[in-house]
């Protein structure tokens, strides 16, 4: 099998047959042609399938190694997509520290139609195992965990779920096939916000599932198309071409927030560092167990509130904004954004405090994010 650079270099490149295109044309076409009663060339109307949006599932089927992908219109409809498969009455199990519009979706929508979620602490194996009930079905995680990049043990959580007949739904969004593929080791579904590292640049809203066997396939298949929030071919395409430098652009990132990390961690005005790829890292050793690698994000806490809202006023290179896994880096405050619609007790439970800061580190020259943050960090102490 080709190595995972290969396969995001050549998404679609074979594709066209007719032409040669190298890389595979956006098909606007909503309605095809049937050769006659009872024939189909494969392609109905676009909600079923689209032959670029295909291009894209295939891709991302294959960089995940599982059995079928299939391409929504945002992170968020890929997570709606996946909780069709329950029904009133069912119980999941999610990981506490987890993206904020998740929690939301699960508690002010699924809950009314009968679903039900306990948050617990997925490092602590024997928290989770005393939370199953007869009506759980599943577990759903981030890993590394959102914002606090908590580890949490894919293969061990997947074993235990399956000795219970629970299936496991991984958010890979943090990570991305690059550097871990939750299907290979256990889980039965994985979900992407692919605006975030997959896209790439910040220019498409795209949302990605991948199943780990065709049983599963067939009812995401049936839920895609019944829902209907697919992923349209401009954003497919505009997605795969993002996609295509994966590779690079993860390694960099990588490079980039190691050495930020490291910095933050020495800096007298910062707190606590939190980033998998530092050995004191808690999840430090399951982490290079199941991933080949720690990726692109770290928080941090600084030793003072105060220092928050003038750090982020004085950023000038880094932008203070609400997204991550774009080459531009950003600096995120989950307490206001990102995990603003999580009630504050549950927050703090959690570990997002008002000292708390995300960075998604970009791919920018590190020496000019490291100058931007020291300045920022020196006129906040000095203002307040
Ligand atoms: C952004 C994000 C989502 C939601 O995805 P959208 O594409 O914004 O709808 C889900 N999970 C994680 C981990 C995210 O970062």
């Amino acid at each position: 099998m080709e190595r995972i650079e290969t396969k995001l270099a050549q998404i679609g490149s074979t594709r066209e047959e007719k032409t040669g295109a190298i890389n595979f044309p956006v098909y606007y076409a909503t309605a095809y042609r049937h050769p006659g009663p009872g024939e189909s060339t494969g392609y109905d109307y676009t909600r079923t399938a689209n032959p670029t949006r295909d291009v894209l599932e295939e891709s991302i089927a294959s960089l995940e190694e599982g059995d079928r992908g299939f391409a929504c219109s945002s992170g968020m409809a890929a997570i709606q997509t996946v909780m069709g498969l329950f029904s009133s009455g069912d119980h999941l199990l999610v990981s506490r520290d987890l993206y904020g519009g998740t929690y939301r979706l699960f508690e002010e929508w699924l809950t009314r139609l009968g679903l039900t979620f306990t948050y617990v602490d997925f490092c602590d194996l024997r928290e989770v195992e005393q939370s199953i009930r007869p009506e759980t079905k599943a577990f759903f995680v981030e890993t590394p965990t959102n914002p606090l990049l908590h580890v949490i043990d894919i293969v061990r959580v997947s074993k235990l779920a399956e000795s219970h007949g629970i299936l496991t739904i991984v958010d890979n969004t943090f990570m991305t096939p690059y550097y871990q593929k939750p299907l290979t080791l256990g889980a039965d579904i994985v979900i992407h916000s692919a605006t975030k590292y997959l896209g790439g640049h910040n220019d498409v809203l795209a949302g990605l599932i991948v199943t780990g066997n065709e049983a599963l396939s067939e009812k995401i298949g049936f839920l895609q198309n019944t829902a209907g929030a697919v992923l349209g071919p401009q954003d497919s395409w505009l997605l795969m071409r993002g996609m295509k430098t994966l590779a690079l652009r993860m390694e960099k990132h990588q490079q980039n927030a190691m050495e930020l990390a490291k910095f933050l961690q020495e800096h007298p005005m910062v707190d606590e560092v939190f980033y998998p790829g530092l050995p004191y890292h808690p999840g430090y050793h399951i982490q290079t167990g199941q991933a080949n690698g720690f990726g692109g994000m770290i928080s941090f806490r600084l030793k003072k509130a105060e220092w928050v809202a003038p750090l982020l006023r004085h950023l000038k290179l880094i932008a203070f904004a609400e997204s991550l896994g774009g080459v531009e880096t950003f600096m995120t405050y989950p307490e206001t954004q990102t995990h603003a619609d999580m009630p504050r007790d549950f927050r703090e439970r959690s570990g997002v405090c008002n000292r708390l800061l995300r960075l998604s580190v970009g791919i920018e020259h590190v020496k000019d994010l490291k100058a931007d943050l020291s300045e920022a960090l020196t006129k906040a102490e000095v203002e307040r």
